[in-house]
């Protein structure tokens, strides 16, 4: 196995922070793209990043992960190997062969839909939801929503980043909801 170095909370979050690549106007005017792929193309801290997400939820007992695409499934695959929990992938409508369960979300403009495979979790599912960002909260809440209807339990959602002027983690009501990076 490889080494990493031991971190403060203090210290990995100030290098994720600043592993961020802010790209104004992705992708369109107006919105700071987050740009995560600085921190994927660091091993170490890829790794530690995982670790920081999954650490919080180590004796919380999840089951599965669950993670929207594509974003989501980088940060929520390992994640899962790291509590030692099953990954459920959340898709955009179409996307997956077997029977599934859907949930309907609105957007700014419009709707979106995410689907789920509907044999993904039993009555003793416990579920940790994954993401990137956390804006809206739109995508995120709609995930829960599916789980629990798939038959799941939601324990927690954790993401890497949530932008806190969008009010996101209101739209999660009383979900427990963790962040390592607040903006
Ligand atoms: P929302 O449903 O508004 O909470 O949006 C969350 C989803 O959109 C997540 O899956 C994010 O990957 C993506 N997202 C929203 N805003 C940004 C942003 N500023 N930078 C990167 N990704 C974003």
């Amino acid at each position: 196995m490889h080494q990493m170095r031991e971190y403060t909370r203090e210290a990995l979050v100030q290098r994720l922070s600043a592993a961020i690549r802010n790209v104004p106007d992705f992708p369109k005017p107006g919105i700071v793209f987050k740009d995560i792929t600085p921190i994927l193309a660091d091993a170490e801290l890829f790794g530690l990043m995982t670790q920081a997400l999954a650490a919080p939820y180590a004796d919380a007992a999840i089951t599965h992960v669950a993670a929207v695409e594509a974003r989501g499934f980088i940060l929520g695959a390992p994640v899962a190997q790291a509590l030692g929990a099953a990954f459920i992938p959340v898709r955009k409508p179409g996307k997956l062969p077997a029977a599934t369960v859907r949930e309907s979300y609105t957007l700014e403009y419009g709707t979106d839909a995410l689907e789920v495979h509907a044999d993904a979790f039993t009555a003793g599912s416990r579920v940790l939801v994954v993401d990137d960002v956390l804006a809206t909260g739109g995508t995120a809440a709609a995930a829960c929503r599916l789980v629990e209807r798939a038959g799941g339990t939601i324990v927690g959602v954790t993401v890497l980043m949530e932008l806190g002027f969008l009010g996101g983690r209101a739209a999660l009501g009383a979900q427990r909801t963790d962040t390592l990076l607040l903006y």
